[in-house]
């Protein structure tokens, strides 16, 4: 119905009869094994016998160093690798009777060691923790390319918004499955779902076309400027008989980091009423239980009579970057 390379006020996204459509899925994170297979027995018999007298302390990460010798440094990391879900292993580090190391959140699945059999104790390997808070590990995502490497201090906040974590594709519409790379994001959602237009520019119209039409509905486009590129998207959502309610929302194709770089707007204006909504774009990583508890612009059905035209919606739309819109 809809083609790439329209004009301004023919641009909108219809995408009807899904009487279904409905919140955006939660991005669960992808589990990715880590590449290599670490010989378990081998890590658990060169493990010193575990101290029992010495808390936390040294185990400051700010303190963490790279030791001068790298062989070393990755043998150590290695030992670390838990022969069960071959992530590393972080305080707190479980050991079985025998020496043989887990990573605690395998721990509390398993009551025998995976390498020896024998029962698991709850014997914490306090030498080990000391080792992993002075060393720096790869990223999770280091075999889809991430070349960071982290104090274990870091890693789970670099690796919840890592750019080469598998991102969900963030049509508003479950029913696709694919992922893959953010850079590849983009190239997905305008190759895969026709319904999707772009439109460049940092000051646009996005029309909504047909709002009126009965059952859920949901309108999507991809607003490209300051070189990035930005989801935009109305959807009907029925509440209950004869309820309906209809949330914009502006989520960057980026991580949660790039998004925080940039405030948009969305005004709506008709019949001598104008409205203003301004935040900061959501990044499509952020998961949304639904779109009834998000930061989005809410509009009531009779709020979108009132700025309707002849049943299309003009939602204009400025992006703007954080620090120029004098925001931080
Ligand atoms: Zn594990
Ligand atoms: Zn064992
Ligand atoms: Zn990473
Ligand atoms: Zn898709």
């Amino acid at each position: 119905m809809l083609s790439r390379g329209q004009s301004a006020p023919e641009l909108a996204s219809l995408n009807s009869g899904d009487p279904t459509a409905s919140p955006i899925r939660k991005p669960d994170d992808v589990c990715c094994p880590m590449p290599g297979s670490p010989d378990p027995a081998a890590a658990g018999e060169q493990l010193p016998p575990p101290s029992q007298d010495h808390g936390q302390e040294g185990a400051n990460p700010s303190q963490a160093i790279r030791p001068r010798d790298g062989a070393i440094s990755e043998f150590l990391v290695s030992l670390l690798e838990c022969p069960v879900c071959f992530g590393y292993m972080m305080p707190p580090i479980m050991q079985c009777a025998r020496g043989h190391l887990i990573c605690s959140s395998c721990r509390h699945k398993l009551s025998v060691c995976p390498v020896c059999r024998v029962s698991m104790s709850n014997i914490r390997n306090l030498a080990m923790e000391k080792v992993a808070s002075k060393l720096i590990f790869p990223c999770k995502h280091s075999h889809c390319g991430c070349r960071i490497r982290l104090s274990y201090a870091d890693k789970k906040n670099h690796e919840e918004d890592c750019e080469f974590r598998p991102y969900f594709c963030p049509y508003p519409d479950d029913k696709c499955v694919w992922q893959g790379p953010l850079k590849d994001v983009y190239q997905h959602l305008v190759s895969t779902h026709e319904n999707v237009i772009t439109m460049e520019g940092n000051d646009i119209i996005f029309l909504a076309t047909n709002v009126n039409l009965e059952g859920a509905l949901d309108w999507t486009m991809v607003q490209s400027c300051h070189g990035r590129h930005f989801l935009l998207s109305l959807e009907k959502i029925h509440l209950g008989e004869g309820c309906q309610q209809y949330f914009a929302a502006c989520r960057m194709i980026g991580t949660m980091r790039d998004a925080a770089e940039f405030v948009y707007n969305i005004s709506l204006e008709a019949n001598n009423r104008t409205l203003r909504w301004q935040s900061k774009p959501r990044s499509i990583r952020e998961s949304f239980v639904s779109f009834t508890n998000a930061d989005f612009l809410v509009l009531n059905k009779s709020t979108v009579e009132l700025f309707s035209e002849e049943g299309n919606l003009a939602l204009n739309v400025v992006i703007r970057k954080a620090q120029e819109a004098g925001e931080s």
